[in-house]
């Protein structure tokens, strides 16, 4: 009918951080879900969710990944909840260079959740055995542009590091070498 927006199904994981024992089994399966081959290893660094963990404090917050963002903040807060303080950027979810979280270990490309596309429920949520995570989806008007996707946010990294120009140069040696 005309006049009718387009939609979208919105995903998100609802993160209740009083369930969290910090156990990091999410950690575990996102990186394994996502290595080279699928299952072929675990590595906590390249998860793309990360548990903020302070046993001596009781703290255990499960942080998804985000986009990313090329400039850090340049005022950060700390939150007191519960009579517990939490360190600055521990809610945050962006991939930004202030610090490593969420940066692919080897190519320093930022990491971001895909909800572990493709499957019914993301692997995080499905190995958290205190339901600490909850997964969502809900239903919202399409905006007119779709975010950058990782492979965008991927060439836009590179592109700052090394320049646009030289970016094109080594694609360009790419395609012709595959012509070859
Ligand atoms: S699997 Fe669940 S309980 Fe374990 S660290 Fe992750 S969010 Fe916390
Ligand atoms: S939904 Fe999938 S990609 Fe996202 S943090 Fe969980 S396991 Fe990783």
């Amino acid at each position: 009918m005309a006049g009718d927006k387009k939609k979208k199904i919105v995903k998100t994981i609802k993160v209740n951080a009083d369930k969290c024992n910090g156990c990091r089994a999410c950690e575990l399966a996102c990186s394994s879900f996502h290595a080279e081959p699928r299952y072929s290893s675990n590595n906590p660094a390249r998860s793309r969710i990360r548990v903020v963990r302070d046993p001596l404090r009781d703290i255990y917050v499960p942080i998804y990944a985000g986009e990313y963002t090329p400039s850090e903040c340049l005022g950060r807060d700390k939150y007191v909840l519960d009579g517990k303080e939490y360190d600055e950027c521990a809610f945050c979810r962006a991939a930004c260079p202030s610090r490593d979280l969420f940066k692919e270990p080897d190519s320093k490309l930022p990491l971001k959740c895909d909800m572990c596309e493709g499957e019914e429920v993301p692997l995080c949520v499905k190995w958290c055995l205190v339901d600490a995570l909850e997964y969502e989806q809900r239903e919202e008007d399409a905006e007119e542009e779709e975010p950058a996707g990782e492979m965008e946010l991927g060439l836009e990294a590179l592109a700052r590091k090394h320049g646009l120009r030289s970016l094109v140069d080594a694609v360009a040696r790419m395609a012709s070498s595959d012509k070859a």
